[in-house]
């Protein structure tokens, strides 16, 4: 329903291998002193001076983590790339870089990675990021993307999961579940489309929910904020796999224990409202649900007053010593033990 209903197809041979990545590439601009050399060397040159540089990787294939029968190539390429940089945003770092690297089957002609590219170009200019290379090759099944995020940060500003203490303050940006709610939407849409192709799904009033999971974005702000506010959090990680599993980590890494509070988790009115219509519980969508890339946190309580009030941020519970567990205290004030559902793509079930 979502598919680029284009006619044209130009075979990946018909280009060769350096043609295509040539012709994939050649509209990237550099915005960064660090890139010293970008695409076309054996390797890319970059020199933070003396900032330190942060690193990581992801890798994202077909069938397991993306569905393209409703995520058009072009979101797919943005959210490759937001991925990896809520990753470099979560060490509270600034993200320069990526490399992206494909393998692709016959399957996709060149129009399709023309669209795949659209999408990591709209991210690049839109974040700043200097496209620094990459590898393309075949696959025989569907279609891999392997994106490489650098940033970069000064040494006392990075921020790792491990620095929570008793008493900090669990923070989180945005709001919660939305990404999740979306998917089941789409899902159900793909549903209807397979019984009838006719039908015009009338995604309108899922609009926030349906963007949350098909064009998410990265929290750069949020880094910005900090400076801005001269807050210095002690632990930090971005949502990817549901607010549970994140604060499962943080508390393992931290050795703490934590509160949460259910009252308190954000959430956006039509992730409540998608919730009823599919009659699933909005906390636990939001503990379990993922892909959310907001960006969870612990301050010292003498922080507070600094963050206090601000829109993009909600204290959603605070640390405790290490022996007393991690738990959701409820609405109706029962404590429940918190555990890790997350979304795990070596779980069968999905
Ligand atoms: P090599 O043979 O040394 O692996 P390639 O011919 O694969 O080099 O790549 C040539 C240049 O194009 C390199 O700078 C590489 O980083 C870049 N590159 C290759 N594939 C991609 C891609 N999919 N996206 C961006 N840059 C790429
Ligand atoms: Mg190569």
């Amino acid at each position: 329903m979502l598919e680029n209903k284009s006619q044209e197809r130009t075979s990946l041979e018909q280009l060769g291998e350096f043609g295509l990545i040539d012709h994939l590439t050649k509209d990237f601009t550099i915005n960064h002193k660090s890139t010293l050399k970008g695409i076309g060397d054996d390797a890319a040159i970059l020199d933070f001076k003396d900032k330190k540089a942060v690193v990581s990787t992801d890798l994202l294939i077909e069938g397991v983590h993306f569905d393209l029968s409703y995520m058009p190539l072009k979101h797919l390429g943005y959210k490759a790339v937001m991925v990896n940089l809520s990753d470099i945003y979560a060490m509270n770092a600034i993200a320069t870089q990526i490399t992206v690297s494909i393998a692709v089957s016959n399957r996709f002609p060149l129009e399709a990675l023309e669209e795949l590219y659209a999408g990591i170009a709209l991210a690049a200019e839109k974040y700043k990021i200097d496209l620094i290379g990459g590898d393309t090759t075949s696959s025989t099944t569907g279609l891999l993307i392997s994106i490489t995020a650098l940033g970069e940060a000064i040494d006392t500003n990075i921020v790792y999961r491990n620095g929570a203490k008793p008493n900090d303050l669990l923070v989180v940006s945005g709001d919660l579940g939305g990404a999740y709610m979306g998917l089941q939407v789409l899902e159900r849409e793909k549903e209807v489309f397979k019984v009838n192709p006719n039908s015009q799904p009338d995604l309108e009033p899922y609009s926030y929910i349906v963007e949350r999971q098909l064009k998410p974005e990265a929290r750069n702000d949020i880094p910005k904020l900090f400076e801005k506010l001269g807050v210095q959090p002690t632990s930090m990680i971005d949502i990817s796999d549901g607010l549970s599993s994140e604060i499962l980590h943080l508390c393992k890494q931290s050795a703490v224990g934590c509160n949460l509070f259910e009252d308190k988790i954000p959430l956006d009115p039509t992730v409540i409202a998608a919730c009823e219509e599919f009659k699933i519980d909005s906390t636990m969508v939001a503990l379990n649900g993922g892909e959310d890339y907001e960006l969870l946190f612990t301050i010292d309580q003498d922080e507070f007053p600094k963050i206090k009030g601000n829109p993009n941020l909600s204290v959603i519970g605070h640390m405790t010593g290490a022996s007393e567990g991690v738990h959701l205290i409820t609405r109706g004030d029962t404590k429940i033990k918190l555990t890790a559902q997350g979304w795990n793509s070596f779980d069968t079930k999905r």
